[in-house]
């Protein structure tokens, strides 16, 4: 993922900064001239970068940073602060309300993913309880009701469309009617996108918007455009009441810090990333946790909140309540590799946790990281009860690890490299010791927490 290369160059500057013995001018001005080649390069506005250099340097006065400070945290929160500041678009997002029929309708310009963006969302919704349906609006692209159908066919989400009619408004409205009826609590639908903006689209836009009432419009773009995003987000919002922005591709263009940084400027929030064309290569995005993934600090409820998507709603409770105990066993790892195993795209959640991805799970080594964790549960599969649930390393003797090799016919080298990375795992876990137990839906103000 070519935003986990702008994360990996800050990361290691910051890395850089906290080996330097003592922390100087030119330590702090390596690291931050790092952090703003890195910037650029993902097409971030010159000024934003050059205002961020500045504040920073304003915040972290070396001179006046007594002895005994902690300057690398300082100058570690100050980045983080600044870089928030850079994508926070100072606005929530409305957010639809599950149980009443909201309607939602896309825009955007043709190939910029809008039609796999509007499944997306209906399956990320359907995934955690909403009834979604689709509509395609979009008369004027050959072959986008076929698409729609596909794509929603495959998610089991209904959907409405026509071959024969060529008024957007007609089906836009039909399609809403015949949802609200049907009780479908997420009305999504797709509007036609043009090549480039021109007055055509617009009018088509309003028509739409004018005769279905949407409760929220969604402005989908594509993130390789990087700042060029600032002009096309305005063009859009000064045509139609866009209230929330998706930048999709963010995996394969190095533009994207730009765009998401772009289209902060113009005061849209960005709700969610597109990761990769498949359904579930989707993120819910939230500044803090993102940039925190960006500096290699992990995000938890980035992976909280797929962990709500694939442990069982009733086990969740029960999982929180023994990571709070800071009782991480063996079969919790058990148990989270299974779910783990389910989560689709498996780089996607490791990357949310802190100093995973780089070394569990490599990119671009998926399938073999995979097979890792299959072979972790092999061995762990000849566990004893006694074994699983303990929290005790020190259990774990020779002559143990041994009969654990020869169960499951794997070498002793191999069951060590497993506990060494419970270890690790553990010791990440650990952080979770203490938190409250969430009361239903509460689980995002818990994530959100952990990550301030
Ligand atoms: P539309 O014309 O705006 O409706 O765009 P489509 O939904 O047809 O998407 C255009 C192309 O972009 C398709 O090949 C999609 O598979 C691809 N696409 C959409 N979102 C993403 C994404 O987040 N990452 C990647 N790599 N491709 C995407």
């Amino acid at each position: 993922m070519v935003l986990g290369e702008l994360g990996g160059t800050i990361s290691r500057a910051l890395q850089q900064m906290s080996n330097a013995t003592i922390i100087d001018e030119k330590v702090l001005n390596e690291c931050l001239n790092e952090i703003s080649r890195a910037l650029l390069q993902s097409d971030v506005q010159f000024k934003l970068v050059r205002d961020m250099q500045t504040n920073i340097k304003k915040i972290v006065n070396l001179d006046d940073l007594a002895a005994g400070h902690n300057k690398r945290k300082i100058i570690q929160q100050a980045i983080f602060n600044e870089l928030c500041k850079m994508l926070d678009p100072g606005k929530p997002s409305f957010t639809p309300k599950k149980g009443k029929s909201c309607v939602v309708m896309f825009v955007g310009l043709q190939g910029s993913g809008k039609t796999t963006t509007c499944t997306k969302y209906a399956y990320y919704h359907q995934k955690k309880g909403w009834k979604p349906a689709l509509v395609c609006a979009d008369t004027f692209r050959a072959g986008a009701f076929d698409q729609l159908k596909q794509n929603a066919t495959k998610a089991k989400i209904p959907f409405y469309g026509s071959y024969m009619e060529s008024d957007p408004v007609k089906i836009a409205v039909e399609g809403v009617e015949r949802f609200k009826k049907e009780n479908c609590d997420l009305i999504i639908v797709d509007t036609s996108g043009r090549h480039k903006q021109e007055a055509a689209l617009f009018e088509e836009m309003r028509q739409v918007s004018e005769a279905t009432k949407p409760d929220l419009v969604i402005f989908v773009m594509d993130s390789s455009i990087g700042q060029a995003a600032f002009d096309q987000a305005q063009a859009f919002k000064q045509s139609v009441a866009v209230g929330a922005v998706i930048v999709t591709k963010m995996d394969g263009h190095a533009k994207g810090g730009g765009a998401l940084s772009a289209v902060a400027a113009t005061k849209s929030p960005v709700i969610f990333i597109g990761t990769g064309e498949h359904m579930d290569e989707f993120e819910v995005f939230d500044v803090k946790p993102f940039v925190s993934r960006l500096l290699g600090m992990g995000d938890w409820s980035g992976f909280m909140d797929k962990i709500q998507e694939v442990v069982p709603m009733d086990q969740q409770p029960e999982l929180l309540q023994k990571l709070s105990e800071g009782n991480f066993t063996l079969r919790i790892m058990y148990e989270q590799f299974q779910n783990i195993l389910k989560m689709g795209p498996i780089g996607q959640v490791f990357s949310m946790l802190p100093g995973f991805s780089a070394e569990l799970m490599p990119k671009g080594h998926e399938k073999e990281s995979q097979a890792k964790i299959k072979r972790y549960m092999t061995m762990m599969d000849s566990m004893t009860n006694e074994e699983l649930d303990s929290s005790n390393p020190k259990l774990m003797n020779d002559s143990r690890i041994m009969r654990i090799a020869r169960g499951s016919g794997r070498a002793v080298r191999e069951v060590m490299e497993m506990l060494e990375e419970y270890k690790r795992l553990a010791k990440i876990w650990s952080k979770m010791k203490g938190l409250k137990i969430p009361k239903k839906g509460e689980m995002s103000a818990l994530s959100r927490n952990m990550n301030a």
